[in-house]
């Protein structure tokens, strides 16, 4: 029996939020994003693993990990306008 096994990188945009980045010092668009590798099976996607969060600055590409409780809280704060 042939079983066709395979991984891949996955970055999904959970949201955007905008303040000063800490890289390029500018006051730009930071997106809030949650990336990990997917498992396949015959290229069909069957689990998510080593899942993790970052932040990217849209101005510089300045990446700072975030852990799954900041991403949340992050996002609540901008979607309640603070
Ligand atoms: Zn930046």
């Amino acid at each position: 029996m042939l079983l066709l096994l395979g991984v891949r990188g996955v970055a999904t945009l959970l949201g955007v939020v905008r303040f000063r980045c800490s890289y390029c010092g500018q006051d730009a668009r930071q997106e809030v994003l949650e990336v990990g590798n997917r498992l396949t099976l015959f290229f069909i996607p069957v689990l998510t693993f080593s899942r993790r969060y970052v932040n990217r600055c849209t101005s510089c590409g300045g990446e700072t990990r975030l852990t799954e409780r900041q991403a949340r809280r992050g996002l609540e704060s901008a979607a309640r306008g603070r």
